[in-house]
């Protein structure tokens, strides 16, 4: 019998965005991206993801508003998780990674999470909201859902996100230091958190934050090859339509999928 390893799903929820809502469509811009027939499914370094039956593309999961939607992700992940042992999550905002982490935190207990974000996302609420997209890394870190969270790329981090990080024990790696740590390397499993506004706006101009001074795709492919790690899970997030009108954002997003694939099945 033919096991698929690896599980794509949709998460088109955008409710918990701050500033911009748009994230909700995201996953069917970048399954058109991924299958529209401009590239080829192979990875850069030659892993053919066209053939076999190593992944399958379980389609979106119904969310409905408020908490009823959070269940409802980490219940879709626990199910997903059971028929197979991997996840790619195709978002929605940044919010999500919480009830994903729900979920993946009872299969992989000490996980480490890999987060490539120009932001920390480490608020204790913001605008009154704990499930803002700019609160999931306090909420996993609160309730232990990681043993270790490692941040990359990070541009925006204030004073109370900074202390954020302290009482949590995260581990920063700003966007200035990115290239003189050009290795990366973990033990245990790996969960990849992948906000596409780690990248520089000029490359990805289709999310809601536009923080300069990010990441190149060529940065970022350079972690997604390289990096030591059994990645057992991974979420790419923030990729806002409204904001990409020629679809380059979500060709981006999509080469990430590639890209991640390659190194999860
Ligand atoms: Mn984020
Ligand atoms: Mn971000």
């Amino acid at each position: 019998m033919n096991h698929n390893k690896l599980t794509i799903v949709g998460l088109p929820t955008d409710e918990n965005s701050s500033f911009m809502r748009g994230p909700a469509l995201a996953p069917a811009r970048i399954r058109q991206a991924l299958f529209g027939g401009s590239a080829n499914l192979t990875s850069e370094r030659g892993v053919d993801l066209g053939t076999g039956e190593r992944w399958v593309d379980g389609g979106d999961l119904k969310i409905d508003p408020g908490e009823q939607g959070q269940k409802q992700i980490t219940a879709g992940i626990q199910h997903l998780l059971t028929q197979t042992d991997r996840v790619l999550s195709l978002g929605g905002d940044h919010a999500v990674t919480y009830p994903i982490m729900r979920a993946y935190a009872e299969k992989y207990p000490d996980l480490t999470i890999l987060q490539l974000d120009a932001h920390p996302d480490l608020y204790d609420e913001l605008d009154g909201r704990r499930t803002s997209h700019a609160c999931p890394f306090s909420r996993i870190m609160e309730n232990q859902l990681a043993g270790r969270l490692v941040q990359v790329g990070i541009r925006t981090l204030n004073a109370h996100q900074k202390a954020q990080a302290e009482r949590f024990g995260v581990e920063i790696i700003p966007a200035w230091e990115w290239e003189q740590v050009l290795s990366l390397s973990f033990d245990g499993p790996l969960y990849i958190s992948l906000d596409i506004d780690v990248f520089d706006p000029a490359y990805a101009p289709g999310v809601s934050h536009h923080e300069p001074g990010g990441l190149s795709p060529r940065d970022v492919f350079t972690i997604l090859q390289t990096v030591e790690a059994d990645i057992v899970g991974a979420d790419i997030v923030e990729l806002n339509p409204h904001r990409d009108p020629v679809g380059v954002t979500a060709m981006l997003a999509a080469k990430c999928v590639k890209e991640l694939l390659a190194r999860m099945i």
